[in-house]
């Protein structure tokens, strides 16, 4: 939706919601946009205030340039902090490499004590295990193996 501040030929001023800019200009042209107050057919876009710059407008150049692909700060930032959570808790976390998905499962059903482990498992892997209802996170940055280290 598209929201324009119209004017009549008088100066009267509305808002009008069109599906989009050529919507608006299709009905203008059949002479379906009338004022409101004194129905006159002479319809235009009022000039716009800079000052104030109308909600509803901005609010749809808004979505559209996050459909265009790039993430909204906020989320970038939720995401930044997710991966710091996630290097601190791997300090006290144990590397398990491949063992991961049966290691998390035992600890899942009491057969090993509870302990924070990270590890390799593949996506059919891990969907199994949130299938199971345990819970399994991506890490957000490469972690490498201790022993691929040396
Ligand atoms: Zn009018």
């Amino acid at each position: 939706m598209i929201v324009y501040d119209l004017c009549c030929a008088v100066g009267h001023r509305f808002e009008g919601w069109f599906g989009s800019s050529a919507d608006y200009a299709a009905q203008l042209e059949r002479g379906l946009v009338a004022c409101p107050q004194c129905g006159s057919g002479e319809v235009g876009k009022a000039p716009m205030a800079p000052a104030v710059p109308r909600k509803g407008n901005r609010q749809v150049e808004r979505t559209q340039s996050v459909a265009g692909g790039s993430l909204p700060p906020e989320a970038v930032a939720m995401l930044e902090n997710l991966a710091e959570m996630q290097a601190e808790a791997l300090k006290s976390s144990t590397w398990v490499g491949e063992a991961f998905a049966e290691r998390s499962r035992a600890i899942h059903y009491g057969e090993r004590e509870a302990e924070a482990i990270h590890g390799q498992a593949s996506a059919d892997q891990a969907k199994a295990l949130l299938d199971e209802g345990i819970t399994v996170m991506p890490l957000l940055f490469p972690v490498a193996a201790p022993d691929e280290l040396n």
